[in-house]
Formats: C-alpha cells, sequence, structure tokens
C-alpha cells in the first residue's frame, strides 16, 4: 500500500439528528468512512455486518442502552477485541468511567462534542495517527 492513507471505517451509534450529522461532517472530512446506527439493536447488526475499526458509541439510547450495546458487543464477540468502543455521553459522574470500561469501552469523550478535538479524542483512545489522514 506504499505510503498512501489508511481508510478506517467508524460505525457511530446515535440517536440525535444533530449529533450523527455533526459527527459524520467531522470524521469524513478526515478521510473515515462512516455507517451510522440510531438504535443499540441496529448498532450490533451493524457491527456484524460492516466490520467497523471502531465504534463510537452514544450512551443515552432508547431502549437499550449505550453500557448494555457494549457488553454484549464484547461478551457476544461481535467485534474482534482490538476494535475499540469510545463511549460518547454528556453525562459523565462520578463512576461512569468505570462502569463504561467494565463493559467494554475503551475510553469516553464528553458531549458536546467540540469539533476542534474530537478526532484527537478519538486518535488518543483508537491509538494512532496512521489510522486516517490528517
Ligand atoms: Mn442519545
Amino acid at each position: 500500500m506504499g505510503n498512501a492513507a489508511m481508510t478506517s471505517k467508524a460505525l457511530m451509534i446515535e440517536d440525535n439528528d444533530q449529533n450523527r450529522y455533526l459527527l459524520r461532517f467531522i470524521l469524513e472530512q478526515h478521510d473515515f468512512v462512516v455507517v451510522e446506527a440510531t438504535t443499540g439493536m441496529e448498532g450490533l447488526e451493524l457491527a456484524r455486518s460492516e466490520s467497523p475499526d471502531f465504534i463510537l458509541l452514544d450512551i443515552q439510547l432508547p431502549g437499550m442502552d449505550g453500557v448494555e450495546v457494549a457488553r454484549r458487543l464484547r461478551q457476544e464477540q461481535i467485534i474482534a477485541a482490538s476494535v475499540p468502543i469510545i463511549a460518547v455521553t454528556s453525562f459523565a459522574m462520578a463512576g461512569d468511567r468505570e462502569r463504561f470500561l467494565e463493559a467494554g469501552c475503551d475510553g469516553y469523550i464528553e458531549k458536546p462534542i467540540d469539533p476542534d478535538t474530537i478526532i484527537s479524542e478519538i486518535r488518543a483512545i483508537i491509538g494512532g495517527g496512521d489510522l486516517a489522514s490528517d
């Protein structure tokens, strides 16, 4: 592949239209490919069928919440253990970080989403600037 930038596929599981729009816009600007799910169940299905390189997981979802989605992704081995799950949440209270990590998340990003920092926050969690070009 030479020096060609590798394309990284993000699965975004997010029920809020504005957040999905914003995240897709920013990710695509940085050459990520984006697959969207609006519910936890749809997210599990797309995680299985799309083989994402990482997952952005809203915690506050209708029905199955993000913690349960993370738990199922890991317990049912729907994704490889090496695929990072990033919790995205506006209500990180004491103990939440541990709860997300225990469920199988690799880190979390706080809402509101900051367009100036979210890419570096994602890269810090997924581990490397070589997953997508600048
Ligand atoms: Mn939500």
